[in-house]
C-alpha cells in the first residue's frame, strides 16, 4: 500500500528563467493537441489545501488526504508524461509547501529521464526553511506570489495567516540561488494597484522577474487590465518597450527602466484581455489526479483512478491524448459568469 500524502500542519493557519538537465533522455514521445500545440510543459498541483485565503482563489472543497496523488503516483506520471515528451514539471497547489514530502516530488521530478527544468510557485510561507533544501533537491525555478509589500493588506487578500515578513525572508533567501526566480502578482482593483512600480522595483533589486497577472474568474474580485499595469508603471516613471524574451509560461515580457537608472524585464500575463492560447504548451494534472487539458475548459481524465484500478501507462498515455484531442482553441474565462463550470484554482493550480 502507498503512504498517503502527508501535510505539514501550520500552527498560523486559521480557518478565515530557467535547471536540471538529465543526460539520459528518453526518446520523445509527442503530446499534440486538437489545435496542433506541442505540449512540453506540465503543471502538477500537490495539494488543493492553503494556508492563505487569498480573495481571488476560490475555495476548494479539500480533498481528503488520501485522494491527493502520493510521492509513488506522482513519481510515475512525471516518468509517463516525459517518455511522451514532458520537458518541464511545474509544482503548485494549493500550497505545494504544506505537503511533508515537497521535497522529495522535487527530487523525483528532477531524476526523471527526459525532465529538464522542475519548477515550483508557492505563497512562500515556508520557503525559508526550504530554499537550500530545495535547490538539493534540483529545483530549477522558483515563483513566489507576493501581491503587495504592506503587511495588513497582505492580510486583508490572503488572510490573517499570511505573514509579510516570512514571505520576504523566503524570497531573500532565495535570490541568487535558482536560475530563474519570479515575483507573481494578482492586481486587484483598489487593492494593490498603487504597488506596481514598488513591486518591480523590489523584484529587480532581488535579481527577480516582476509578473502581473490579470485575475482570473474564479474567486471574488474583477480584474484590472494589464493596460492599466503598464500606465500605472508609465506614469511612476518607467520606459517600458517590448522584449522578444519568452519564457515557458503565456507572459509576455517587456524591458523597463526607472528613473534611477534600473532596469530588467516585466512579465504581463494577460489572461483576461491579451489571450494567450494560441502557443499554449501545457497541460495540468489536479490535487486529484484529474488530468485537464485546459485551465478553463471542464473536461477531465482521471489519472489517480485509473492508476489506482492497475491501467498500465499504455491506457493512460492513450486517456492523455483522448483528452488533448478534445482541446479546444481557446479557453471560454469570459464565459465563467454565464454559468461555465470552473474548477477551483486551488486544485488545478493556477
Ligand atoms: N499557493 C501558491 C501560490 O499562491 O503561489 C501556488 C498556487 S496559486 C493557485 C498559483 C498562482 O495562481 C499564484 O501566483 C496566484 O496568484 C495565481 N492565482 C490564483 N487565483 C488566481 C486568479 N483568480 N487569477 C489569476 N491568478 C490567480
Ligand atoms: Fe493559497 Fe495560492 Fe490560492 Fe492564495 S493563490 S489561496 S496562496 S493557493
Amino acid at each position: 500500500m502507498e503512504r498517503t500524502p502527508e501535510l505539514v500542519t501550520l500552527e498560523a493557519a486559521p480557518r478565515s528563467a530557467e535547471g536540471c538537465v538529465n543526460a539520459a533522455r528518453p526518446p520523445a514521445g509527442k503530446l499534440v493537441d486538437a489545435q496542433g500545440r506541442n505540449i512540453h510543459y506540465l503543471r502538477v498541483s500537490l495539494t488543493d489545501r492553503c494556508n492563505f485565503r487569498c480573495t481571488y482563489c476560490s475555495p476548494a472543497a479539500h480533498e481528503p488526504p488520501d485522494a491527493l496523488l502520493s510521492r509513488a503516483e506522482l513519481a510515475r506520471l512525471f516518468r509517463l508524461f516525459a517518455a511522451l515528451g514532458v520537458r518541464r514539471i511545474r509544482l503548485t497547489g494549493g500550497e505545494p509547501t504544506l505537503r511533508k514530502d515537497v521535497v522529495e516530488i522535487v527530487a523525483d521530478a528532477a531524476a526523471t529521464p527526459g525532465i529538464e527544468d522542475v519548477a515550483i510557485t508557492t505563497n512562500g510561507h515556508r520557503l525559508a526553511e526550504l530554499v537550500e533544501p530545495l535547490q538539493a533537491a534540483g529545483l530549477g525555478a522558483l515563483n513566489v506570489s507576493l501581491d503587495t509589500l504592506a503587511p495588513e493588506r497582505l492580510r486583508g487578500v490572503s488572510g490573517q495567516a499570511a505573514r509579510l515578513d516570512r514571505i520576504l525572508a523566503g524570497i531573500d533567501a532565495a535570490a541568487g540561488r535558482f536560475r530563474s526566480l519570479k515575483i507573481n502578482t494578482v492586481v486587484m482593483p483598489g487593492v494593490n494597484e498603487d504597488e506596481v512600480a514598488a513591486l518591480v522595483r523590489y523584484a529587480w533589486d532581488r535579481g527577480a522577474l516582476p509578473r502581473f497577472i490579470e485575475q482570473m474568474p474564479f474567486g471574488g474580485g474583477v480584474p484590472v487590465p494589464l493596460s492599466e499595469v503598464r500606465r500605472r508603471l508609465t506614469e511612476a516613471g518607467f520606459t517600458l518597450a517590448p522584449d522578444v524574451f519568452r519564457g515557458w509560461g503565456p507572459a509576455r515580457h517587456m524591458r523597463g527602466r526607472d528613473r534611477d537608472g534600473r532596469e530588467g524585464l516585466v512579465g504581463f500575463i494577460g489572461a483576461m484581455t491579451e489571450n494567450f492560447c494560441e502557443d499554449c504548451n501545457r497541460a495540468r494534472i489536479a490535487a486529484d489526479g484529474g488530468f485537464q487539458a485546459c485551465l478553463g475548459g471542464e473536461d477531465r481524465v482521471q489519472l489517480r483512478d485509473r492508476m489506482r484500478a492497475g491501467d498500465r501507462d499504455e491506457a493512460l498515455a492513450e486517456a492523455v491524448a483522448g483528452a488533448l484531442g478534445r482541446k479546444a482553441p481557446r479557453h471560454r474565462m469570459e464565459e465563467a459568469g454565464a454559468g461555465l463550470v470552473l474548477l477551483a484554482m486551488r486544485g488545478i493550480g493556477g
